[in-house]
């Protein structure tokens, strides 16, 4: 498993699928990787779970970086965890939200 650091993604390939860079390095277990996006409350919420089963989870707020945002829309915020933690993390997730939604960004109707 790679890791991109611009993106802070565990890649399995030799390229990162976000930015297509191709500068990856082996992950390391300290590495802190994307678990999954979500609006404030549920951040929140997850990182609280996170900690409760030890592991480490750092929240980044992504308002701005959405191109077509409509007014009033909650803060996102993506959250990473240590590598180390990230399959524990994404049991968990499946636990707490009974899928893995990475991508919540579709334009809406
Ligand atoms: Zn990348």
């Amino acid at each position: 498993m790679n890791y991109c650091e611009s993106c802070r993604l565990a890649a399995e390939g030799e390229v990162c699928p976000v930015c297509g860079g191709d500068l990856l390095r082996p992950v390391h277990g300290k590495d802190y990787c994307f678990l999954a996006e979500k609006e404030e409350m549920w951040a929140k919420m997850l990182q609280e779970l996170l900690r409760n089963n030890h592991i480490p989870a750092a929240l980044l707020p992504t308002l701005g970086a959405v191109v077509s945002l409509k007014s009033g829309q909650m803060e996102r915020y993506q959250i990473f965890v240590p590598y180390a933690s990230l399959e524990q993390a994404k049991a968990l997730l499946q636990m707490a939200f009974g899928e893995e939604r990475r991508s919540e960004t579709r334009s809406a109707p």
